[in-house]
């Protein structure tokens, strides 16, 4: 196959990027490194399957050649990222999205599109089944982020009925590992960056909200399943098994990397913490059922891993 990665120089992309590689694939990667990092992707130039296109996919693309499969990776992902670039955060997801799916129309490619368990809001039922219609506040200053990938699997619905695309959604829940950024602002990054450099862990609100970690590697295993089945209905991936407090979060990044960080709780007085999701946990009976998908990686495991990993850079 010949695919598309955008957003091929961020954390999920870059690990596409080396997964379809890897598997006998070419690789066309795509990014306009507004939080994408060339580090992330400087090991595959010079690799005759891969090349690098630097272009903002809410604009129009362009793309010499044929295509197999478009995978639409790109959008800041952390809350900290899209509070910086709500415009641009909203313009991904929904021009980005239109964008992306004219190009694989036009090129009669398979379309996969990253969605996110924001779709889910602040849930008011826990674990979350596709089914679910979700709990988002559109005005808030997380709608941004939500909101756009919302529109972005109408979108994608909407070509796969009036077009006939071939099209896929994968819900990503909280994922972690190498290659997320030192300064992400999202969690995992943030403790593991706090602990190794001796700061306090700053655990917002009371740290009793949870969230289920799955470890990168698995996430990509069930998005390249994914990919390769013929469902078109939206399929989340995550880790149910590891639904954990911020708090116990905290309290095992301390732990696993020896740090003799204090974990404090402070109340963050900017937007980050507005409308924060309480719980969040994935159903994967879907995933389980038509992808025969399980995640592997216990968080203790993975968490070491990045810990590892954040240590080299730092
Ligand atoms: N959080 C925290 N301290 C931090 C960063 C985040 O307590 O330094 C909390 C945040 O309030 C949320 C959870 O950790 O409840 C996960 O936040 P993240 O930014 O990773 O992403 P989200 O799952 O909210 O999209």
């Amino acid at each position: 196959m010949r695919v598309l990665i955008t957003g091929a120089a961020g954390f999920l992309g870059s690990h596409l990027c080396d997964r379809f590689i890897a598997e006998g694939h070419t690789v066309v990667g795509m990014d306009n490194l507004i939080t994408g990092n060339m580090d992330n992707i400087a090991h595959l130039f010079g690799h005759e399957r891969f090349s690098f296109i630097k272009h903002n996919v809410s604009n129009y693309i362009y793309v010499d050649g044929p295509l197999d499969a478009v995978l639409h990776f790109a959008s800041p992902a952390s809350p900290n990222d899209y509070l910086e670039h709500p415009i641009p955060t909203l313009k991904v997801g929904s021009l980005g999205t239109h964008n992306t799916l004219g190009l694989a129309k036009h090129k009669g490619a398979r379309y996969l599109l990253a969605s996110t368990s924001e779709v889910y809001g602040d849930p008011q039922v826990n674990p979350q089944p596709e089914t679910y219609w979700g709990n988002v506040n559109p005005i808030g200053p997380r709608g941004v982020y939500d909101e756009a990938k919302r529109f972005a699997e109408a979108m994608t619905m909407a070509y796969h009925r009036f077009h006939g695309l071939e099209t896929r959604i994968v819900r990503i829940f909280n994922t972690y590992g190498p290659r997320m950024r030192l300064n992400d602002g999202r969690v995992v990054p943030n403790f593991i960056y706090q602990a190794l450099t001796d700061q306090p862990l700053t655990v917002y609100g009371r740290g009793v909200q949870t969230r289920a970690f799955q470890y990168y590697s698995d996430l990509i295993e069930g998005i390249y399943r994914l990919l390769h089945s013929d469902e078109s209905q939206p399929v989340n991936i995550g880790n149910p098994h590891t639904e954990i407090t911020v708090q116990d979060l905290a309290e095992r990044i301390v732990r696993l990397s020896g740090s003799r960080s204090p974990i404090i709780c402070i109340e963050p007085t900017d937007d980050r913490f507005v409308d924060d999701p309480q719980v969040r946990r994935p159903d994967i009976t879907r995933a389980r059922t038509l992808l025969g998908w399980e995640p592997r990686v216990p968080v203790d495991e993975g968490l070491a891993a990045t810990i590892a990993y954040f240590r080299q850079r730092i």
